[in-house]
């Protein structure tokens, strides 16, 4: 009765917040979580199987993927929207999806996890599969705080009978192997496909003896196949891609006589694949049905998002630590086209108030003749400049438009192919005005896009230079963040 209770007072608290324009928000959860402490565990029966997926980079995609390729294959799925990755978020998922009398099962539960929320989640809500992903620095972590969050997840785990899904690649997830759990291991082979090598490097460290690791071959970060002379080596993956192509659709993966074409573009998209075609096996899905679904998913949702902008494509994708923005750098820069790049910075609290991880993005990769535009753009546009500017790109080639509509604007008077990085806060304000714009685009907006602005565009540009928008000689926002006090830090 107590947990009937809370489900009611969370769907009306739900109802009202979205009526005073409060639209996703966790308060559904937050109020059945006041009313009834042992929502969670309560609700966990209302799934016959809960997934859990958490780690750095990869959570929403792979999320999104397992649930679309379960919901193809005709299975009742519940999963929680991006964001709501902590626990009143995933209470918030169960109020919402709870009938107002009685119970209704449904077939899978799955959530992405934040790695912090995983103890209490576990706690309450414990799974039946787990996926960790890869562990990367975020904005706070340059401590070895990643020590103590890998130990924390571990032991929540111990008590539980969980499957483990792991990345084999991972120095850092391939610490939870010394769980006795059953486990499956995702991987790619040596030379399964070329991601750009980024300067910025990860830890790579052995967890026992804290000796540097030996990698026979490195994909990316901290990825790859690692070995220590303690005997500390990456293990054989269970499913493992050997190749990955790139097509004009998406990724194509080859594994054993299979190869599973898929909608993502990106090669490291390829481990969110793995992890989904895994767990899905794992769940009794037959191949068939696994690439039915990989073939028709439909992406919304800003992670490498494609939109079509005088007749380029054009890519969107989040960019919340380093090594997202390395990887989202690595792709851009794998064909010689002309092309632009905007990046969209804010500081809110979702974002991350401290911005000084952008300094640990390879930005001079970037810094090449075919990439002729620059825009930063965002609340903290002059910070991206400024970063723009320290990776040795020409100020002439850097615009300043902190509002993002301006900055898609130009970027599109440009005439160029444009690739997007924008973080948390940003993203789907950039969806919405992308979305417009290609929109406008496609309804055809005659003459006037299609010669008149470029063509003026030519005059227009040299008078917008006058140092209204482009880097003004001197120095921009000397306060903070420039790079002469972070010689101390890791790299
Ligand atoms: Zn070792």
């Amino acid at each position: 009765m107590k947990t009937q209770l809370a489900i009611w007072a969370g769907k009306t608290a739900g109802t009202v917040s979205q009526m005073i324009g409060n639209g996703g928000s966790t308060i559904p959860g937050v109020v059945a979580r006041k009313l009834d402490s042992e929502f969670l565990r309560h609700l966990r029966k209302n799934s016959k199987s809960i997934i859990y997926i958490t780690g750095t980079n990869g959570k929403t995609t792979t999320a999104n993927l397992i649930t679309h390729l379960l919901e193809t294959s005709g299975k009742t799925v519940i999963a929680n929207r991006e964001g709501s990755n902590m626990v009143t978020g995933i209470s918030a998922t169960m109020v919402r999806n709870a009938p107002f009398m009685g119970w209704l099962m449904n077939d899978v539960a799955v959530m992405e996890v934040d790695e912090a929320s995983l103890p209490k989640a576990v706690l309450e809500c414990p799974p039946d599969y787990l996926i960790v992903t890869n562990f990367f620095r975020d904005q706070l972590d340059r401590y070895g705080e990643i020590d103590i969050l890998i130990q924390k997840m571990k032991d929540c785990l111990k008590s539980i009978d969980v499957k483990l899904i792991l990345n084999a690649d991972d120095p850092f997830v391939h610490r939870f192997s010394d769980l006795q759990k059953e486990k499956i291991y995702i991987g790619l082979s040596a030379n399964a496909c070329r991601f750009q090598s980024y300067t910025m490097g990860e830890s790579k460290y052995c967890p026992n003896c804290q000796k540097e690791l030996s990698y026979s071959f490195l994909h990316f970060g901290q990825l790859g196949h690692y070995h220590c002379s303690c005997g500390f080596t990456r293990p054989e993956p269970n499913i493992l891609a050997k190749r990955v192509y790139e097509t004009k659709k998406g990724i194509r993966l080859i594994m054993d006589r299979d190869g599973y074409q898929t909608t993502l573009k990106g090669m490291y998209n390829a481990y969110n694949a793995l992890f989904a075609i895994s767990a899905c096996k794992a769940l009794g899905m037959e191949s068939k049905a696994i690439l039915n679904g990989l073939s028709s998913y439909q992406k919304s949702d800003g992670r490498m998002q494609e939109f079509f902008i005088n007749k380029d494509t054009w890519r969107l994708n989040l960019v919340k630590n380093p090594a997202g923005g390395n990887l989202t750098l690595s792709e851009f820069v794998q064909t010689n086209e002309k092309k632009q790049l905007i990046f969209c910075l804010n500081d809110l609290l979702a974002d991350g108030e401290d911005i000084s991880w952008i300094w640990d993005i390879d930005m001079e990769m970037a810094n090449r003749d075919e990439v002729e535009v620059f825009i930063a753009s965002g609340k903290r546009a002059y910070d991206a400049a400024l970063r723009m500017k320290y990776a040795g790109i020409p100020e002439e080639k850097i615009l300043i438009l902190p509002d993002m509509k301006k900055a898609v604007l130009e970027a599109k008077r440009n005439g160029l192919p444009a690739n997007i990085m924008a973080t948390y806060t940003c993203l789907s304000p950039m969806v919405s005005i992308l979305s417009k714009e290609a929109e406008e685009q496609y309804k055809g907006d005659g003459y006037i896009g299609a010669v008149v602005i470029p063509f003026l565009s030519g005059y227009l540009k040299p008078v917008w230079g006058q140092g209204k928008y482009h880097l003004p000689k001197k120095e921009v926002r000397m306060e903070g963040n420039l790079p002469s006090n972070r010689g101390n830090q890791e790299t």
